[in-house]
């Protein structure tokens, strides 16, 4: 799987680290528990998923991707 990061262009998958970007419910007001649902709590959605890719072997730089988990990418 090839991965396009914004600094360095197609990278393999190997040289990147990723985790799920939940979305906390509204009614969770408190930051240090907002904090713990981000941490904790991952939906494990089936279908588009917005995550956050650590290019970890290569710029060291964030990006953030849209991943169908139904498919390849
Ligand atoms: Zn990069």
């Amino acid at each position: 799987m090839i991965i396009t990061c914004p600094h360095c262009g197609d990278r393999p998958i190997e040289e990147w680290v990723h985790g799920e970007i939940p979305v906390v419910p509204d009614s969770i007001t408190d930051p240090d528990a907002r904090d713990v649902d981000r941490a904790y709590f991952h939906t494990n959605a089936e279908g588009d998923v917005r995550e956050a890719w650590f290019h970890l072997a290569g710029c060291r730089r964030w990006t953030t991707i849209t991943r169908n988990t139904r498919g390849y990418v």
